[in-house]
């Protein structure tokens, strides 16, 4: 895919999501939040669902939550226009409830169809909800900054998956936070073995990054174009 046919095919995604009503947590949306980013990124941040603020302005992570994603972010100097970033369910869940197994399994063909089209070498998941679609079985509190291959039926089978904490639970806890200040920390380290992982594993050809050089030093070249939102 070019990077033209890239960002249309992400931007027919968040079409149907915004015309969605596949599950009972659109009746109670104001927007539909698909995601946003950069379409030819290597590193896709996966949260669990929008909240107050997401619904309002229909982007994700643009709350207190979203704010300290991108303090992470910034520990490693990125910014989350080189990024994707988008959420297990696209609709914001009723006073910020957990989703449902049918909810999250009613939205989950558009995630795989973000991660197809994507096609990124490292998955971020944030949060348990995340987290159980791309390691099943895994406990957040061991699997947090650890690394791990994705299974092939999520739409991303030549990714890793690398499993932080809720921003929203580092909020809540020091502690938490601590943590997640160093699982950011893992993430550049992260991305180069989920990137040799891929040249071993796949033939395709590989994709323009616009991350690259933020993992061989430690400058980052800022992203080649403005953001795209979808
Ligand atoms: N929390 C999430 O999981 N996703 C968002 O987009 C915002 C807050
Ligand atoms: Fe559709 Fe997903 Fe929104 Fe449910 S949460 S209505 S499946 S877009």
């Amino acid at each position: 895919m070019t990077p033209a046919e890239r960002r249309a095919a992400l931007e027919a995604v968040g079409s149907e999501v915004r015309a969605c009503t596949r599950c009972r947590l659109h009746a109670g949306r104001t927007s539909a939040v698909p995601g946003e980013g950069h379409a030819d990124t290597e590193v896709v941040f996966v949260g669990e669902g929008p909240g107050m603020n997401e619904d309002r302005q229909g982007r994700p992570f643009v709350g207190r939550a979203g704010d300290l994603l991108v303090r992470f972010l910034a520990t490693i100097g990125w910014t989350r226009d080189e990024v994707f970033i988008t959420n297990v369910v696209k609709c914001r869940p009723p006073d910020n409830r957990d989703p449902e197994p049918d909810e999250i399994a009613a939205c989950l063909p558009y995630l795989e169809r973000q991660l197809g089209i994507i096609d990124p070498a490292l998955i971020v998941t944030l949060g348990r909800h995340s987290m159980g679609r791309f390691i099943p079985g895994a406990r957040i509190g061991q699997a947090h900054g650890t690394l791990h291959p994705v299974d092939p039926a999520t739409g991303a089978g030549a990714a890793m998956v690398y499993a932080m904490y809720h921003p929203a639970a580092a909020l809540r806890s020091s502690d938490v936070e601590r943590q997640s200040y160093d699982d950011a920390a893992g993430i550049p380290a992260a991305l180069l073995e989920a990137r040799r992982r891929r040249e071993t594993t796949t033939s395709t050809t590989t994709q323009s990054s616009v991350l690259t050089a933020a993992t061989e030093s430690t400058t980052i070249e800022p992203a080649p174009q403005a953001p795209t939102l979808f």
